[in-house]
């Protein structure tokens, strides 16, 4: 059977030289617009050939310093800067990020469980098929760029796939160096293949993924360091003119997270007392929290405890909770083999 082609169009040409400016119109028949279309904001940077990237963010629509900073490097970033070719989607799935949202408030879709969607589907399952389908095999680098969202807070982190032999593991190493953000996953084969990353894997690119902070806000530092890391990106692939302007990156501690007792999740519904604070190293049967109980203040709450040591990167942020949610996950420094 032969693929399915997207439904989504654009009027930008990616193999014309320039910085071309516009959307991908998604179809969007509604009572309030019967022809209508949905405007996904999307750059793209070309002068000849070279490296080929793909940066995006909103595939989490509160997910905001990655927006940001790709609305800063878009209008920074003019073609004779480039070597070449720089897509840019800051508003991914951009029903959600047009709401501060999570997921759209079209569909419900949560784009980073879409892939590799559908182009006959839901708005969100249109969008990761024309992100898969698409985009990715016109780039060979994919940078995904995420934060905690509302619900979390994350110490600034930077993400790659550990690698599948040694030269693999050195390259994506390299690039946790060259982001240069504090902290610098490396993971493993996941079961979950309806991520970006997994359909970055299965179109062949390298990807770079983030956790930049959360709250569902903006933190001025954390700006800063994905700004400078983006250029640095670019400069580490050659998609820079002059490497030069690419700042000099800070030293990141690699890490992992390898496995489900890394998290710690709310016993019950309640109010969330956090007993810990990002940043810091706890211990296996530390208490991580209490989950009080004003509605009956006269209970004694319940506590989350971590089951392993570890350092705490994400914390959740809201009070009410309920019992399944993710209060912290930790992570812990890289075990290095022979
Ligand atoms: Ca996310």
């Amino acid at each position: 059977m032969a693929a399915r082609e997207s439904r989504i169009w654009t009027d930008i040409d990616f193999e014309r030289d320039g910085k071309q400016t516009g959307f991908l119109r998604l179809p969007h028949s509604v009572h309030r617009s019967a022809y209508g279309w949905l405007p996904i904001p999307l750059v793209c940077l070309k002068n000849g050939s070279g490296p080929r990237l793909l940066l995006m963010a909103g595939n989490h629509g509160d997910e905001y310093e990655g927006q940001v900073a790709l609305c800063k490097l878009i209008r920074g970033l003019e073609a004779d800067a480039v070597r070449g070719r720089i897509i840019i989607l800051p508003m991914a799935n951009f029903p959600a990020a047009a709401a501060g949202r999570r997921t759209s408030p079209i569909d419900a879709g949560n784009l980073n469980r879409s892939f590799p969607g559908d182009p006959d589907g839901s708005p969100t399952a249109m969008i990761a098929h024309y992100i898969e389908s698409v985009l990715m095999p016109l780039s060979d680098v994919l940078v995904d760029l995420h934060s905690g969202g509302s619900s979390l807070m994350y110490l600034p982190t930077a993400m790659m796939y550990r690698g599948d032999d040694p030269a693999e593991a050195a390259r994506n190493r390299e690039i946790l160096e060259v982001f240069g953000a504090p902290h610098g996953l490396l993971f493993g084969r996941e079961s979950e293949d309806r991520m970006s990353e997994s359909a970055a894997r299965r179109q062949g690119l390298t990807a770079v993924l983030t956790e930049l902070g959360g709250s569902g806000t903006v933190t001025p530092a954390i700006l800063a360091l994905a700004e400078r890391a983006l250029r640095r990106v670019l400069a580490h692939f050659g998609a820079l003119a002059d490497r030069d302007t690419a700042p000099e990156a800070t030293p990141t501690r690699l890490m992992e997270v390898a496995g489900a007792d890394y998290y710690c999740h709310s016993p019950d519904d309640g109010l969330f007392e956090p007993f810990v604070e990002l940043g810091d190293s706890v211990a296996a049967g530390q208490p991580a929290g209490a989950v009080h109980f004003p509605e009956t203040p006269w209970r004694e709450p319940s506590l989350a405890t971590f089951e392993r040591d570890g350092l705490v990167i994400c914390k959740r942020i809201p009070g009410r909770t309920r019992r399944g949610d993710c209060l912290f996950h930790l992570a812990s420094d890289l075990a290095v083999p022979g």
